[in-house]
């Protein structure tokens, strides 16, 4: 299939990447062409068909794959996939700081890497069985289409400016799908390369695989903060573009109170694993039963039951402890 590239606003491309059997269809990448160089914002998977799509594009759009400079909005494998293929000796590969370090410690296809022993023994303390949780590993996109070779990352920090074309960005720090996720804003034209901040018909994960923080609510903080600025057109990371920014931030807020108070509810019946909480809230998914669901989904779903138990449990609103090993939550 032939995607054209389109042209959004001048020199401003959007790519669209297909996600072979990725629930998430297709990523939105976005070529900026410059008088000397290009600049491609995201990339797809490591795997063929994402760069068949990005070789193709580039090809209609006459830029010089010798020529072009990548900015990774976060570093799931559907945006840093082909950055190590993609990048050439000249090129930059601007990142996040912490997205720039994860990404060194996520290449590799061995189940047994250090890289992976956290986040299963975690899956397993959150309830899942062993099989189920290296099972969801195995399967997982960030482990089978992530880079396999070195980046040389350029790390950005939040205030950074780049130019690229006629365009002048600021980097803008929105943790909470990632701990180190960028957006681009160009205040001149008032438009937002969203990554994965904001989706209009699908809501980004906000999942927490690590001991320690809050991503919930850095991710409330990071839409209030953009609620702040002047944005007349969203270039999403996946999906279709929109104007109404401060709708789908309203929607979105609303979105996590709901449930997070779902997920405060199902405790009410007694204390539960977040893999039990997932299991009993609602899921816009296919299949009626919990078992059913793939292990790569159900790891997706109880990230985002442990980011909305977190988020209750730092406000005072449940607790956890600790039974043979697993955490368990329970409303104070
Ligand atoms: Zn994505």
């Amino acid at each position: 299939m032939i995607i054209l590239p389109q042209e959004i606003l001048p020199g401003l491309f959007r790519l669209e990447i297909p996600l072979p059997g990725n629930p998430l269809k297709m990523l939105n990448s976005y070529v900026i062409i410059g008088p000397e160089r290009a600049l491609v914002v995201d990339t797809g998977f490591n795997r063929p068909e994402c760069l068949a799509a990005m070789t193709q594009g580039l090809q209609e759009l006459a830029v010089d794959p010798e020529r072009i400079d990548l900015f990774i909005t976060h570093t799931h494998a559907d945006h840093v996939g082909q950055a190590g293929v993609l990048a050439t000796a000249t090129s930059r590969v601007w990142c996040g700081a912490f997205d720039a370090f994860d990404v060194d410690h996520a290449i590799s296809l061995d189940p047994s890497d250090p890289f992976w022993d956290g986040p299963i023994a975690l899956a397993r303390r959150h309830g899942f069985s062993p099989s189920e949780a290296t099972e969801s590993v195995r399967r997982h996109p960030g482990y089978r289409y992530a880079p396999r070779t070195p980046i040389a990352f350029t790390t950005v920090a939040d205030g950074d400016e780049i130019a690229a074309g006629r365009y002048r960005f600021t980097c803008l720090a929105t943790p909470g799908h990632t701990p180190w996720h960028m957006c681009l804003y160009e205040p001149r034209e008032k438009i937002l390369l969203a990554g994965d901040l904001l989706l209009r018909d699908i809501t980004p994960n906000i999942s927490l695989w690590r001991e320690e923080g809050d991503p919930l609510a850095d991710y409330i903080a990071s839409l209030k903060r953009i609620a702040a600025l002047d944005i007349a057109l969203v270039l999403p990371g996946h999906r279709r573009l929109f104007d109404d920014c401060r709708v789908r931030i309203d929607e979105m807020l609303a979105h996590h109170e709901h449930r997070a108070a779902e997920a405060a509810s199902l405790l009410a019946g007694g204390p539960l694993t977040a893999y039990d909480v997932a299991a009993g809230m609602t899921w816009d998914m296919t299949y009626s039963h919990w078992a059913d669901v793939p292990s790569v989904q159900k790891w997706f779903a109880v990230g985002e039951a442990i980011a909305h138990l977190r988020y209750l449990e730092r406000l005072g609103r449940i607790s956890r402890c600790e039974r043979q090993g697993q955490i368990i939550f329970k409303k104070d």
